[in-house]
């Protein structure tokens, strides 16, 4: 969804838009998972100096994402609040969801999302994960692969890696 913004503010000085993206796909730039039913959102865009804008946001929405461990879906609720002032015209601010006087609201609701995003999506805490040898469902059966009794501790090191490596 693009607004041109120099034409909004030509009529109005505040514009509010409240809104559905009904196929709604968050996208991290390595990872992208759709909203079982879209995105619900409401944008105040408010002109408040020559090429400065306002926004003032929020959104929710629930993803459909699998659980880190063993892959089954997982839906989680993702909901942004946010400020943030734009200005226009200025080659340092374009970015994913500005360029020049264009906002790419969608794209600005994705950026805050990312924010958002849990460092670790699971669909139980106690989720035993795949078997590494096999790629059997633990939670679901067993298997006689030979894993020892490291399996629990194996899973909170790999989550250990995987957030640690997700701060860099
Ligand atoms: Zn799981
Ligand atoms: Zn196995």
């Amino acid at each position: 969804m693009l607004i041109h913004l120099v034409e909004v503010f030509t009529r109005q000085n505040q514009v509010i838009i409240e809104e559905t993206f009904n196929d709604f796909i968050y996208n991290d730039g390595i990872y992208k998972w759709p909203a079982a039913n879209g995105l619900n959102f409401k944008v105040t865009l408010k002109h408040i100096a020559k090429d400065e804008i306002m926004i003032e946001g929020i959104s929710s929405t629930t993803l459909i994402i699998p659980c880190d461990r063993c892959t089954k879906e997982v839906r989680m609720d993702i909901n942004t609040e946010f400020s943030r002032n734009i200005y226009l015209h200025n080659d340092e601010e374009d970015s994913a969801y500005i360029d020049g006087a264009n906002l790419n609201l969608r794209e600005l609701i994705n950026q805050e999302m990312i924010d958002k995003y849990p460092r670790k999506v699971l669909c139980s805490d106690e989720c035993k994960g795949l078997c590494p040898t096999c790629g059997v469902n633990l939670n679901n059966k067993n298997c006689t692969c030979d894993r020892g009794q490291i399996d629990i501790r194996m899973a909170q090191f790999k989550d250990l890696l995987e957030s640690e490596f997700k701060e860099v």
